[in-house]
């Protein structure tokens, strides 16, 4: 089933068009990579999945997007709750400048929940999640800063986790980090797709080709081409896709 389907976005900033007639939709429990050259479009993109950019003075977006059925523009909906099912993880870790433990239970007691033994386990399972438990158990009151930059954005993905969303966004989450710490997360986004849906912004495409299971190809504001990361990279229907992963371009 599609969770996410996004049928002919038009977005403009101001009188200048950054997106023409993008359809796509993301299935449940896959990873789906956004590959192109800079300024093509991707993150503009990802970021209209939970309406980051569309509130912005300026902004106009056309077309429709519905998250498990629902068009997320839609005048009744809660933008809390559509971010709290579809999380964002930054390209800079970007932790509150709070404990560890205060970090995941921001989201949780945003929404309402008070009780510290649910807080407790909320914390501990979302950080087991994200493959941190084990390097912070034993000092989660220590401000969230002190810690590494991969294991910052590590936090930061424990504190999506925490509210339990369906869909996680991430925009180009391991390009400040060093080949070890952008390792872990990769091995820790290939296995939150059996809970979760994930897109992924990427300008590495040997990254796009080891985790994700589809592929979208952005030029200039349009999809090119999407389909299975295999085929994308394989025998790609187009030759501006094959230009641009043989490295002729962008
Ligand atoms: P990508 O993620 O592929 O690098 P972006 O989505 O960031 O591309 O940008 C697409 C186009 O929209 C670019 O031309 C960029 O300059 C423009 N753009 C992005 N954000 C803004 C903004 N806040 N205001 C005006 N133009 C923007």
């Amino acid at each position: 089933m599609a969770i996410i389907e996004a049928t002919n976005i038009n977005l403009f900033y101001g009188q200048k068009q950054a997106l023409f007639d993008v359809n796509l939709a993301f299935q449940e429990h896959t990873v789906n990579a956004l590959i192109g050259p800079s300024g093509c479009g991707k993150s503009t993109f990802l970021r209209s999945l939970n309406r980051m950019n569309d509130l912005m003075p300026n902004v106009t977006i056309t077309g429709e997007i519905k998250v498990d059925g629902q068009n997320i523009f839609s005048p009744t909906t809660d933008l809390v709750q559509l971010r709290k099912k579809v999380g964002m993880v930054f390209q800079q870790p970007n932790p509150f400048p709070f404990s560890i433990y205060d970090n995941v239970a921001f989201g949780p007691r945003i929404h309402g929940i008070r009780d510290k033994q649910i807080l407790d386990e909320l914390v501990e399972t979302s950080l087991k999640q994200a493959d941190l438990w084990e390097a912070v158990k034993d000092r989660l009151q220590d401000n969230a800063a002190g810690m590494s930059g991969g294991q910052q954005q590590r936090l930061c993905i424990a504190r999506v986790l925490a509210v339990k969303p369906e869909v996680i966004l991430m925009d180009e989450p391991t390009s400040a980090l060093d080949p070890v710490s952008s390792g872990k997360i990769e091995n820790l986004i290939y296995d939150l797709k059996s809970d979760y849906t994930i897109v992924i912004v990427t300008h590495n495409m040997q990254q796009a080709s080891r985790i994700s299971d589809n592929t979208a190809f952005f030029l200039s504001g349009k999809v090119i081409e999407f389909d299975k990361t295999a085929h994308i990279f394989s025998n790609p229907s187009d030759k501006r896709t094959d230009d641009y992963i043989s490295g002729r371009f962008g």
